[in-house]
């Protein structure tokens, strides 16, 4: 069995993030954040290996990847580094993978009073759809993993709101919530040590339970909307016409992507 673990930042145990920023290098809570995702990985990893991985690949994805303390990952682990993929999970397709799983990850943009809610990009939209459903990064990578890599998510790791969006969208994944929502930079943190045991124990039980994973898919072609936060963005795309764009609303685009693997 191989396993991918994607790896994000935001949802990361302990970290709320400052106002009015995302979570990028010069952010107080960057180093911590990094660190601490080092430590959650471990641990599933950890889980992977016990109930018998052979191949677990970690996938640094945070804003231009190169987050992470490759010295200090479990050495058992090969890790996905950098920039420039045609694809979301690059190098994986054709690696057998059993299951992916998500850790650190954050719930989607239009999210009341989750922490460092986004979807792509924080200063870009206001939501994405397809299909007309709403969809965050927890979505986009589960389809990515389905087409791509025929694996099913298997954990995911997230604030509260995070996960019950998940839940919604994954009710096979196993899960642990890392952090109580009560803003967009306000939570209650569970302590970043009990986080960690959780996640070793939720995944070991993930995967005892391949049995019971599936797919997640939407249907092609995709229909898109999206709304930006910003008028001239959706002027741009509005007139580049590309997959017959037409405009929404001043701020909201819909085109439709012949297949999912158009868009990411
Ligand atoms: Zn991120």
């Amino acid at each position: 069995m191989n396993f991918a673990i994607a790896c994000d930042l935001e949802g990361i145990g302990g970290v709320v993030g400052s106002p009015g920023e995302g979570l990028h290098q010069t952010s107080r809570q960057y180093a911590f954040a990094a660190a601490q995702a080092v430590r959650e990985i471990n641990a599933a990893a950890g889980a992977l290996f016990d109930n018998g991985a052979d191949r677990v690949y970690v996938w640094d994805n945070h804003n231009g990847s190169l987050n992470l303390d490759y010295m200090e990952l479990d050495k058992r682990v090969d890790i996905i580094a950098g920039v420039g993929e045609k694809h979301r999970w690059p190098g994986l397709e054709g690696r057998n993978i059993s299951g992916v799983l998500l850790i650190g990850y954050h719930p989607m943009a239009e999210t009341y009073a989750g922490v460092l809610s986004h979807t792509c990009s924080s200063t870009t939209y206001q939501y994405l759809k397809m299909n007309r459903r709403s969809m965050g990064e927890i979505e986009i990578d589960a389809i990515s993993a389905a087409r791509l890599l025929k694996a099913p998510v298997i954990f995911v790791a997230s604030d509260d709101k995070g996960v019950a969006q998940a839940k919604e969208a994954l009710p096979w994944a196993g899960s642990v919530v890392t952090k109580k929502a009560l803003g967009r930079n306000l939570a209650i943190l569970k302590h970043p040590s009990r986080v960690v045991d959780e996640i070793y124990s939720e995944v070991s039980g993930a995967v005892k339970n391949m049995d019971r994973m599936e797919l997640y898919d939407i249907m092609d072609p995709v229909e898109v909307e999206m709304r930006f936060l910003r008028l001239e963005d959706a002027e741009k795309l509005n007139n580049s016409k590309t997959k017959g764009a037409e405009l929404v609303d001043p701020y909201t685009v819909r085109f439709t992507a012949r297949s999912f693997l158009e868009l990411y």
